[in-house]
């Protein structure tokens, strides 16, 4: 053992060393090594050079005296535990040393070799266990953790530096208080109680209340302390501030909750809020409505102009259908370019109407998409809560009403009727049949003669298809082309009807038939795939038609929706020698003058214009376009032909073909070999 002795007196000196070896010899003390200092000046500077495990220090040195020394020694020396030596019997003295951090004290001439071992092993353990105190305390105090410790009837007897940063409580102002005043929520109260009643260890989420009125929500772990014979005598309630860590839930929550690229709610939310509506609905005895929107262009164009365009027509979509309804009401994206609302606390059918309304005319407006505006339209369902029956399947019914607003042209709006389900059931099938007929080899296609209305020659035909379905009979092409269209399926059975017609071409070349125009109808997905005059160009040398003898014709409303794209598309065509054909013209609302730029050869004069030839006052229309087609040396061709009224008005405006019922309906090809058969005849 190291001992530092600090003594003037060589008696008293040389009597503590013998004692100190005497303590030694009985086994009381381990081997001492002893350094004798005879001033405090001398013992400052020992404990400076050498090391010791305690020192004894008497009071009355020559540089010193009495109290003062012990704070000398002690500030030189904080870490080492001192034995006091006091000469005469002094209490007052004693008292004072002790209460200034002395471990011990000694009355010279009272002690003995035991006495003086037990005070040095007693000074350096009282000296450990201080310092590991004070460790205690200074982690309690430094801890980033607010704590509190109560006693066993939960009253706060100290908080450490963290806590009162954390609640704004001062601890002098909150000593006694009970714990859980600062938990404020009865039921984790009395659930905290009880576990710790029982002496367990408590944790879990808790609302802390600041001073200022504030409160954050914090992680809260609550020990019960007890001693020896097993009585809780306090409580230790440790809590930490995780504000960030519920922001970073919150976040993760409405991810999974919300549609990433509009950061509306996503499927999942929207049927949370949809059963929340109907409930809310149904106490409250008011109307609500599920609105079931698809936009009616999306697929054509993500197609052309790729998705990161689509994506932006998404977001732009999603902008202005929250800009439609109030704030109250849920704007959803359920995938794709399917999108729903939610409208409760209607006062009227009208309500749902007017907002349907509202999308159809944002969403009809242009979409400014990589320098060019795009129109996409849509088409919008609406169910009612309540009207009919079980309400469980509320989105079924928009989803049907959608269907049918879609059916019936798009770009407008139905409300659920229950008819509709059987039809949506009809639709269902008549899809998955659909989907299977390409290879089941059902389609067929008719050709509907063109003839020159002077000689009736025959100039060309048009290939319209049909479906030959197994339970159904033949079914018009306008009764599943926009199913096609919809599902993409039109992009093989358009290319199949391409190749089918040009054989036919060919075949009535070869059979030695006079060569005809064989036309046929594309549509708008065909128009804008990128792959189209490769696909045209090998059914040309696939079939060995002559690139002349092809006519494509498609609408003036495709074209003209499409401007930009139909221009490069249509030139590419005409590239490849085939001519091309603008369809039922006079309906889409063409600007006679944009018409210059496409690089069309035949105009085909909609049916719905030549019908107005019966009444002689509107003939003047029929005429006029007649007679444009004439100046832009365009061919033409009238549609829908089916009076001699009408014909005599062809012939006498020289126009170049005719078509209709008039004429022949399309036909199969068998009965037309006949027809030609007679042509050949005529010629
Ligand atoms: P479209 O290209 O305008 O074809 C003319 C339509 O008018 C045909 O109807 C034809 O049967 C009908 N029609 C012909 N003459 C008369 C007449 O005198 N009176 C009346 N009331 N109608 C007449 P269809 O075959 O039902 O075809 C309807 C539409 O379906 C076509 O209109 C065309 O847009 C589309 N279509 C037909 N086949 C195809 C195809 O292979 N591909 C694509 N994309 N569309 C096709
Ligand atoms: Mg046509
Ligand atoms: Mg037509």
């Amino acid at each position: 053992m190291r001992i530092l002795l600090v003594e003037d007196n060589h008696g008293d000196a040389r009597l503590i060393d013998m004692q100190l070896r005497e303590a030694h010899d009985n086994g009381r003390l381990a081997q001492p090594a002893i350094t004798i200092a005879q001033t405090l000046a001398q013992a400052q500077a020992s404990v400076v050079d050498a090391e010791f495990d305690v020192i004894l220090l008497d009071l009355s040195l020559p540089d010193t005296h009495g109290r003062d020394t012990y704070l000398r020694m002690q500030q030189t020396a904080p870490d080492l535990p001192i034995v006091a030596l006091t000469g005469n019997d002094d209490e007052k003295l004693a008292e004072e040393l002790v209460a200034a951090g002395a471990q011990d004290y000694l009355v010279k001439g009272q002690v003995d070799a035991a006495l003086l071992a037990r005070s040095m092993k007693y000074a350096i353990e009282r000296k450990r266990s201080e310092e590991k105190l004070r460790l205690v305390a200074q982690v309690f105090e430094v801890a980033l953790e607010g704590i509190m410790v109560t006693d066993a009837k939960q009253a706060i007897i100290s908080v450490n530096r963290a806590f009162s940063d954390l609640t704004g409580h001062a601890e002098a102002k909150i000593i006694g208080m009970p714990m859980f005043g600062l938990v404020p929520d009865e039921g984790l109260f009395r659930k905290v109680w009880a576990t710790q009643s029982s002496g367990e260890h408590w944790q879990g989420e808790a609302i802390c209340h600041r001073l200022n009125g504030e409160h954050f929500p914090v992680w809260l772990n609550i020990n019960a302390v007890k001693n020896a014979s097993g009585h809780i005598t306090h409580h230790v309630a440790a809590f930490n501030d995780i504000t960030v860590l519920k922001k970073t839930e919150e976040r993760l929550r409405h991810i999974a909750q919300h549609d990433i690229l509009t950061g509306l709610p996503n499927r999942m939310l929207f049927e949370d809020r949809l059963t929340q509506a109907l409930a809310l609905a149904r106490r409250n005895e008011t109307l609500a409505a599920a609105l079931f929107i698809d936009l009616d262009r999306f697929k054509i164009v993500n197609d052309t102009l790729g998705h990161a365009a689509g994506d932006e027509l998404l977001r732009m979509a999603a902008h202005r259908l929250r800009g439609c309804v109030r704030e109250v009401d849920t704007v959803a994206r359920l995938g794709g370019d399917e999108f729903a609302i939610i409208l409760g606390e209607l006062a009227s059918r009208e309500d749902a109407a007017l907002v349907a309304r509202k999308v159809l005319q944002v969403m009809g407006r242009p979409f400014s998409l990589e320098s060019q505006d795009v129109f996409v339209t849509a088409s919008v369902g609406i169910a009612m809560y309540g009207e009919h029956g079980d309400d469980s399947n509320i989105m079924e019914q928009a989803d049907i009403a959608m269907y049918h607003a879609k059916r019936a042209g798009r770009n407008n709006f139905h409300f659920f009727a229950p008819h509709m389900n059987e039809l949506s059931q009809q639709k269902l099938a008549l899809e998955t049949d659909l989907r299977q007929a390409l290879d089941r080899d059902e389609f067929v296609l008719h050709y509907q003669p063109q003839v020159d209305p002077g000689s009736g020659r025959l100039i060309g035909v048009e290939a319209l298809i049909r479906w030959q379905h197994k339970a159904r009979g033949l079914i018009p092409p306008s009764d599943f082309i926009p199913l096609l269209e919809d599902t993409g399926l039109i992009i093989p059975v358009g290319e199949w009807v391409m190749r089918t017609a040009c054989r036919q071409a060919r075949a009535w070349i070869d059979a030695g038939i006079p060569p005809l125009r064989m036309a046929v109808n594309l549509s708008a997905r065909q128009l804008l795939l990128d792959d189209l005059p490769n696909m045209v160009t090998g059914i040309l040398t696939e079939t060995g038609l002559p690139p002349e003898l092809l006519e494509i014709e498609l609408t003036e409303s495709i074209v003209m929706e499409n401007a930009a794209e139909a221009v490069t598309a249509l030139g590419k065509l005409k590239a490849l020698g085939v001519r091309i054909a603008l369809d039922d013209f006079g309906t889409g609302a063409s600007s006679l003058s944009y018409l210059k730029h496409f690089p069309i050869d035949t105009l085909k004069i909609s049916s719905a214009i030549i019908v107005e030839v019966e009444q002689a006052a509107d003939a003047a229309i029929a005429g006029a376009v007649l007679s444009m087609a004439r100046n832009m040396k365009l061919d033409s061709v009238a549609e829908g032909v089916e009076t001699a009224t009408q014909l005599d008005f062809l012939r006498r405006e020289q126009c170049d073909s005719i078509q209709g019922y008039l004429i022949s309906r399309p036909m199969p090809p068998e009965a037309l070999a006949e027809l030609l058969e007679q042509s050949r005849k005529t010629r």
